[in-house]
C-alpha cells in the first residue's frame, strides 16, 4: 500500500515518503489508513511481531527487518498480595519494547531507500534504532541527554551509531535532533506513526496469549505514552473486528518528579500544560515534559476507564528490588509500572504489566 499521513491537528494529508517529521502546523502525523485486524491473516509460523505483517501499513516493497522482536512471554507473579501478569518486553533484541516500533519503522525506511537518520532519546529508543540501522545498513546519528546512563550509551556506540551528547534537559536533545533533520530523516519514536503500528502488536499478542480475552487492566510506565497509545489502537482494532467486547483499562504510571500526563488527567485538561518542569528521577525513560501525542494518550486513558498514577523514586526502587528478588531484573523506568500497581484500586480480573526494559540497561544502580 501507499503510506499516507494525515495531521491529527489540521487534517492535512501528505505522502509518508518525503513528509517532514511533523505537520507544518506543528501537529503530529497519523496514518490516513490502517488495515483491519484479521485472525485469518496471522502468519502463525512466525514467532515475532511479523506474524501480523498483513496488519502493518507498510509500503508494498517493504520486507520485514527483524531481529526476533515481539511475541514476548507472559509470567504470572504475586507481588504484595496482588496477582499480576508480566509480559517480558525486556527480552526484546535490544532489551526494551522499543524494538516493536523500530522494527516496523526501519522496514519502511529501508524500503524507501534512506541512508541517514537522526533520533533523540534518553537511551532505549536510540539503542533500538541503532541496532536496526546496523541490520539494514542505515547510518544513525543519535542525540542523547548527557545524563543518560552508561550501559545504554555503550550499547548505542557498539551498534556503530554516531553519538552526540547534549547538555541540559531531555528536550535539548530533541531540539538538536529536530535541527539536524534538515538534511537527514528524523526517525522519531515520539512522532513517527509507524512506531505506534509496531506497538499495537502488543495488544494483538496479548489477545492471542490470553485466548481471545482482554485483561481488565494494563499498567504502563508512560513518558510519551506511545506504548499505551499503540496498545489502545491494537485493542480498538480487535474490538472493531468484534473479537473482544470491551477495551482493557489503560493505566499510565509517571514519576512524581515529571508527571505532565498526571496533571492533565487530574485537572480534566485535554493536553499537557506547556509550563511543566522536569525534576530528577531514576525513571529516566519516562522523564518527558511535553509528549507530543498527549491529547490522544489522555483520550485513550479516559475512553477505557483508565487512570494516571504517580510514584516516587523510593517506591520505584522498592518495586525494582521486589521483582529482582523473584528473578526478574528490570530497569527503574520499567519498575515504575510495578510500583504503580500498588496504588491501583482493587481490580477484578487480570492486570497485565509490560516489563518494558532490562535491568542490565542501568546495571549497578539497584
Ligand atoms: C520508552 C520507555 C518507556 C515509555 O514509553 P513511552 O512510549 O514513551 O510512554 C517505558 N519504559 C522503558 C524501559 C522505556 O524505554
Ligand atoms: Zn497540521
Amino acid at each position: 500500500m501507499d503510506v499516507t499521513f494525515h495531521c491529527v491537528r489540521c487534517g492535512r494529508r501528505v505522502p509518508a515518503l518525503g513528509a517532514s517529521w511533523r505537520c507544518a502546523c506543528g501537529g503530529p502525523f497519523e496514518l490516513a489508513e490502517r488495515p483491519p485486524f484479521s485472525p485469518a491473516a496471522i502468519e502463525g509460523e512466525l514467532h515475532t511481531l511479523w506474524r501480523y505483517r498483513a496488519m502493518l501499513p507498510l509500503p508494498d516493497s517493504a520486507r520485514p527487518r527483524s531481529l526476533g522482536e515481539g511475541f514476548t512471554p507472559l509470567v504470572p507473579l504475586d507481588i504484595d498480595g496482588r496477582r499480576i501478569v508480566c509480559k517480558l518486553e525486556f527480552l526484546a533484541p535490544t532489551g526494551s519494547f522499543k524494538d516493536r516500533g523500530t522494527s516496523v519503522l526501519t522496514s519502511a525506511l529501508s524500503a524507501w531507500g534512506l541512508t541517514d537518520v537522526v533520533e533523540d532519546s534518553s537511551g532505549n529508543a536510540a539503542a533500538s534504532l541503532a541496532a536496526y540501522c546496523a541490520l539494514v545498513g542505515i547510518r544513525a546519528r543519535i542525540f542523547v541527554p548527557a545524563y543518560a546512563s552508561g550501559p545504554k550509551l555503550a550499547q548505542i556506540r557498539a551498534y556503530g551509531a554516531e553519538l552526540v551528547p547534549v547538555q541540559g534537559p531531555r528536550e535539548h536533545a530533541a531540539r538538536a535532533a529536530q535541527q539536524a533533520s534538515e538534511g537527514r530523516y528524523y526517525a522519531s519514536h515520539a512522532y513517527h506513526p509507524l512506531h505506534l503500528e509496531g506497538n499495537k502488536t502488543f495488544a494483538y499478542e496479548l489477545w492471542e496469549q490470553l485466548r481471545g480475552r482482554a485483561p481488565e487492566a494494563i499498567v504502563f510506565p508512560a513518558g510519551h505514552g506511545t506504548f499505551l497509545l499503540g496498545t489502545y489502537r491494537g485493542y480498538g482494532d480487535l474490538k472493531r473486528a468484534e473479537l473482544i467486547e470491551r477495551l482493557p483499562r489503560l493505566v499510565a504510571v509517571q514519576s512524581e518528579a515529571c508527571a505532565p500526563l498526571f496533571e492533565a488527567f487530574r485537572s480534566g485538561a485535554e493536553d499537557v500544560s506547556s509550563d511543566m518542569t522536569q525534576g530528577e528521577t531514576i525513571a529516566e525513560g519516562i522523564r518527558i515534559v511535553r509528549p507530543p501525542r498527549a491529547p490522544d494518550v489522555l483520550r485513550a486513558i479516559r475512553d477505557t476507564g483508565g487512570d494516571v498514577l504517580i510514584v516516587a523514586d523510593e517506591e520505584i526502587r522498592r518495586a525494582q528490588r521486589a521483582l529482582a528478588h523473584r528473578g526478574l531484573y528490570i530497569e527503574p523506568t520499567s519498575a515504575a509500572a510495578v510500583a504503580g500497581v500498588q496504588k491501583l484500586g482493587r481490580i477484578a480480573g487480570t492486570t497485565v504489566v509490560p516489563l518494558t526494559g532490562s535491568g542490565l540497561k542501568a546495571a549497578g544502580e539497584a
